[in-house]
């Protein structure tokens, strides 16, 4: 997956050394395998992935598997059989697993210990940037729809909080202790602080991989808003995204790619950064007709592939695409 190797000594150095870690870094791979009686189970491939290393390796099985978006999944009925064997549920939050969460109430109700991870973490709320001057987009309106108090479980819907903080591992570290409680629980065995110092030295790499970037160039337009932790993380703009939501499953317009073409050139933007499990058809298009280049990330789900089949391989990867495309 990994593209050009032409280019300055600095990136061929930051592939080199990427590919040492990707080496050296162990994981938890047993990840979406749907039929087991594991008491534990996941909503997403990359919570499946995270438990399964606190875990120490256990097995932790993905409801939603990995290659599948999130936002729109429907869950089978091996989902359900998976959910009604398990006495916990590692869930995001923050309505990220939308078409599972009538299933997930159902387990609740029956005695499984539904835990969202997003109770532990900083939430970040949305910009209304893409909202302004867009009769579409009435902020009362947006505030009535999506500000429902809270239902019988006690979920966080529609607090409006955007949910993909996965996309930031200090934010993931905080909630290990978390999912390594819930783990105990079920008299699995927990290797939280070998998993912390993964991620701290994930998040340190990253971090010097994208050091080279200058600062007039730290502006991403990508598909969806899934990339908002990763910015606030590692110092970048969100200048604009294909699909004004949080959600893949919301529709673009012909207003907000308009105004998404002014943003891109005003901020001299060479590349949209699109999903590889969703479709990219407006962002191509539209990258035709500006002449920038399409790069698309693994953000939303891991997939099969060795590069993006765990999550510390997931934000690797996207990194070193991001300063591939962004450093000078
Ligand atoms: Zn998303």
């Amino acid at each position: 997956m990994r593209m050009i190797l032409t280019g300055s000594p600095r990136r061929l150095l930051a592939l080199a050394s990427s590919a040492a870690l990707t080496l050296a870094a162990c994981g938890g791979d047993d990840t979406g395998s749907a039929s087991s009686d594991a008491p534990v189970v996941a909503t997403t491939s990359i919570w499946a992935d995270v438990t399964s290393n606190v875990g120490c390796g256990a097995e932790v099985p993905a409801l939603i598997p990995a290659g599948a978006d999130p936002h729109s999944f429907e869950p089978s009925l091996q989902d359900r059989e998976l959910v009604d064997g398990a006495t916990t549920v590692i869930a995001n939050g923050l309505d990220l697993e939308e078409p599972i969460l009538p299933l997930l109430d159902v387990a609740a109700d029956n005695g499984t210990n539904v835990i969202e991870l997003a109770i532990d973490v900083d939430v970040l709320m949305p910009t209304d940037e893409h909202d302004h001057d867009d009769e579409d987009h009435d902020d009362e309106d947006h505030d009535e729809e999506e500000g429902q108090v809270d239902d019988d479980h006690g979920h966080a819907h529609g607090d409006g909080g955007d949910p993909h903080f996965w996309q930031d591992p200090r934010r993931v570290s905080g909630t290990l202790d978390t999912i390594a409680t819930a783990l105990a629980a079920n008299s699995i065995d927990t290797c939280v602080d070998e998993y912390r110092a993964e991620l701290e030295s994930l998040d340190a790499e990253i971090e010097s991989m994208l050091a080279p970037i200058p600062d007039d160039a730290r502006v991403l337009v990508t598909s969806h808003e899934s990339l908002a932790y990763f910015a606030d993380r590692y110092g970048f703009e969100i200048v604009g995204t294909v699909i004004p939501s949080m959600s893949t499953m919301a529709e673009t317009n012909a207003a907000d790619l308009a105004e998404l073409s002014d943003e891109i050139e005003r901020h001299g933007v060479e590349v949209i950064f699109t999903e590889e499990m969703s479709s990219a058809a407006d962002a191509e298009a539209l990258a035709d007709r500006l002449g920038v280049a399409v790069v698309p990330l693994v953000t939303d789900s891991l997939t099969d592939d060795p590069d993006t089949d765990t999550y510390v391989e997931m934000m690797r990867h996207n990194a070193g695409l991001i300063a591939e495309q962004l450093v000078p």
